[in-house]
């Protein structure tokens, strides 16, 4: 990784470990830079993809929002020296505890996902004595032909308000005290390979626009979420500037400035879990190596079948054999990969690639196994962006009945 061996990683810092490279992560946000160049458009860094705080003050350091679904990201984006005029708060349940913060706090917009999420708004800025600037994110109903779990923009789908009931909505709030309207959301879903249904979506979302107009009601944004893929395997995602050039032509005699909110794209390649092979164990139907690491630590694979390439971090001189790559928990659904050929032996170190995103952000403590440590590393420089849990940081809080 950059100047540091990862077998140099795994000794000081132990495993499992994520390591992540700033070289990759600035690159990659500068393509986003590069792309909108000349726009009038800001690239909020989609938090939940990885929330470390190392990572959110390396991209508040390169200028970016952030967009974020809960009260403990804002809390998490403003100790990492984030602006708070710079983040936008998605998300289908927001509390009115979170909705108070965020508005005390003075952040860009709300993307309102719930006729009764504005009603909500309103009365919690009403109380505060402060105007909350919102968007309401709407349903394009268009299919982003990506896994299920992470399409967002069907009718079907929990998120966003129905296309059809938007307008109506944005009525209702232009006669509301406490609120500002500021703008108009979408994001229709995660690792989109083709650019083409989010190009539809905005589309969508600028009939709207233009409808709204004529009553009067004008917007100072237009989000179109985040979304583009990244390669894991064989995948071809679009470069940024493919997947950005046809937006940036529907918008190019417009008033309105243009948001994203980027997350896979920008840390997903940018990281990898380092482990160790603790066992080989081989059967009369196949083969496993079993790792340090589990679906705890990476729970993409259990979760969605997702795969990620896995190499050894020193070539062995024997010939591979087929193995399914699993971890320590107690569920069959744990495995980091199947049938993968690998030349490896106990005590070998794996490294697990593209886990930047969604790795360590949805990580938990299941079968009470800490959860990893982070490093960033910078050059030939290493940084411990995330110490290892320890065992009574797991069971800190809790408590046992009286005698
Ligand atoms: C998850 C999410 C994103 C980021 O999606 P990526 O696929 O990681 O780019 C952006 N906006 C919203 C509202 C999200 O929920």
């Amino acid at each position: 990784m950059e100047g540091v061996p990862l077998a140099d990683i795994a000794a000081r810092f132990g495993t499992p470990t994520y390591v992540y490279s700033r070289a990759t992560l600035t690159s990659a946000f500068r393509a986003y830079q590069h792309a909108l160049s000349g726009h009038r458009a800001s690239i909020c860094y989609a938090v939940k993809a990885n929330s470390n705080l190392g990572i959110l003050n390396l991209f508040a350091r390169l200028g970016a929002g952030f967009d974020i679904v809960s009260g403990g990201e804002l809390t998490r984006v403003l100790a990492a020296g984030g602006q708070p005029n710079q983040v936008l708060f998605s998300g289908v349940g927001k509390s009115a505890v979170e909705i108070r913060q965020a508005i005390e706090v003075g952040i860009r917009c709300f993307n309102v996902e719930s006729a009764a999420e504005l009603e909500r708004i309103d009365s919690v800025a009403g109380e505060v004595g402060l105007k909350a600037p919102i968007a309401f994110r709407v349903n394009p109903d268009v299919d982003p032909k990506t896994h299920p779990y992470i399409a967002t923009g069907l009718k079907s789908s929990k998120f966003g308000v129905a296309f059809g009931e938007a307008a109506g909505l944005y009525r209702r709030a232009a006669t509301m005290r406490n609120v500002e309207i500021r703008g108009i959301a979408c994001h229709i879903g995660s690792q989109l390979l083709d650019p083409a249904p989010i190009a539809e979506a905005a589309e969508k979302v600028l009939s709207l626009v233009d409808t709204l107009a004529v009553d009067g009601i004008h917007f100072d944004h237009v989000d179109l979420g985040g979304g583009l893929g990244i390669r894991y395997r064989d995948e071809i995602p679009p470069t940024v500037t493919d997947y950005l050039s046809p937006l940036l032509a529907l918008f190019q005699n417009r008033r309105e400035a243009l948001c994203f909110e980027p997350g896979r794209s920008l840390v997903g390649n940018s990281g990898l879990l380092l482990t160790r092979v603790e066992y080989l164990k081989h059967g009369e139907d196949r083969n496993f190596v079993v790792v340090d690491a589990a679906m705890n630590d990476l729970a993409r694979p259990a979760l969605y079948d997702a795969y990620h390439q896995i190499v050894p971090v020193t070539q062995q001189p024997s010939e591979p054999r087929r193995y399914d790559v699993v971890g320590p928990v107690c569920e069959s659904g744990d495995f980091l990969a199947h049938d993968r050929d690998l030349a490896v032996t106990a005590g070998d170190h794996l490294a697990i690639l593209s886990a930047g995103a969604y790795g360590m952000a949805m990580s938990s403590n299941y079968n009470t196994r800490p959860r990893a440590a982070e490093v960033l590393v910078d050059g030939d420089a290493v940084h411990l962006v995330r110490q290892r849990e320890t065992l009574p940081d797991l069971y800190r809080g809790e408590g046992i009945l009286p005698a």
